[in-house]
């Protein structure tokens, strides 16, 4: 296989049918996307039309025990190691999509206790600094504060007794085969699986996450042992990764600031870094390009455009033939994409802002 995705690395050009059969996932058919229109009663986001979200587990049992009344509730998260990006934001989108839409409740976990076991070199001082950046921008998304719950698994420490029972499940094998423990490994890494999964367990009905498919060998463990506990196994939809600014392979990376746009990138920055970093599919010199016609598939600036940026699917579309047959050239559509995500910026940016007051409101006590 010419590419790699595990929850830490992801390589090469990924073939995400490939990845499906991998992983033991199922697709995202237009069937249940027909279904889910049906039942919210709403056209579909760009995220799910486009099949941004393309493989799942169970989200047909989700649909059905919403129908039936039974309901669901969704349950994302964030590490919190430093600023967020526009490729980790996108997923939060689409959950907001889910909760406004289906009206049901979503729990945000900020595993800080996560990022500083596993990453050697961020104190405890730095991970809770960058949870509240982090939640910031969450809340900047426009949850509903009556029915969206954020908590630090350092400050929520009711979880822990959901992870007791959990711990006793799972054994050390189980847990190293998906997250590789070795020797050296601490012990707060080996425990930490419990406090993951604990909160697929809030509610006494399915969960349901959406996130990159990366993410899916996490919960493979919790769909192990949930039953047994009486619980339900956890549903997921997974979306494709966004691309870095230098190329349609992997991820973006935080750890690679010229691959990525952060969300407090100021929007004059964030332009220029577009502009000088952007890969496309486009061809060397302006003569070729008009003869020859550009590569859309291969081109970050369009990939950008179909993921987030151009909610038109005519003018897309449009843009895609007017690429291949060389009428158009890589500075117009950066120009184009630089707008676009500079107004994205300024309107996140006040909405951050305003959240700064607001964080209480969404700060999850256990109590509901
Ligand atoms: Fe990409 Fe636009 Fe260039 Fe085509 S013309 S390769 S879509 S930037």
């Amino acid at each position: 296989m010419d590419f790699k995705v595990t929850p830490w690395d992801v390589e090469g050009l990924v073939d995400y049918d490939k990845l499906i059969v991998e992983f033991g996932t199922t697709p995202l058919t237009n069937e249940l996307l027909e279904k889910t229109k049906e039942l919210t009663k709403s056209e579909l986001p760009l995220y799910f039309r486009r099949k941004f979200f393309f493989s799942h587990r169970d989200y047909n049992l989700v649909l059905k025990d919403y129908e039936e009344g039974k309901g669901f509730f969704l349950y994302t998260g964030r590490g919190p190691s430093g600023p967020m990006h526009i490729g980790h934001i996108i997923p939060f989108f689409a959950t907001k999509w889910l909760q406004e839409k289906f009206g049901v409740n979503l729990y945000v976990q900020i595993t800080d206790d996560e990022k500083f076991l596993f990453k050697p070199k961020l104190t405890f001082e730095e991970t809770k600094r960058w949870a509240y950046e982090n939640i910031l921008d969450i809340i900047a998304v426009g949850f509903d504060p009556d029915k969206t719950f954020i908590f630090q698994d350092s400050e929520f420490t009711k979880i822990y007794e959901m992870a007791i029972p959990i711990a006793k499940k799972v054994n050390y094998s189980m847990a190293k085969a998906v997250f590789g423990f070795t020797d050296q490994s601490k012990i707060g890494m080996i425990f930490y699986p419990a406090i993951q999964a604990a909160p697929t367990f809030f509610e006494k009905r399915r969960s349901l996450i959406p996130a990159a498919i990366d993410q899916d060998p996490y919960w493979r463990i919790q769909r192990d042992f949930a039953e047994s506990l009486g619980y339900y196994k956890a549903a997921a939809i997974h979306s494709k990764f966004v691309p870095g600014l230098m190329g349609v392979e992997g991820k973006m990376s935080a750890s690679k600031p010229e691959t990525a746009i952060y969300l407090t990138d100021t929007p004059e920055e964030a332009g220029k870094k577009i502009w000088k970093y952007a890969l496309t599919g486009g061809q060397p010199t302006l003569k070729e390009q008009r003869e020859k016609g550009g590569n859309p598939d291969k081109c970050v600036v369009f990939k950008w455009l179909e993921i987030f940026f151009e909610s038109d699917d005519k003018a897309l579309i449009e843009r895609y033939h007017a690429c291949k047959g060389g009428e158009l050239l890589c500075g117009q559509c950066k120009r184009y994409l630089i707008e676009r995500v500079q107004n994205f910026l300024r309107e996140h940016q006040k909405r951050r802002e305003k959240a700064k007051e607001e964080i209480e409101k969404f700060k999850y006590t256990g109590e509901l």
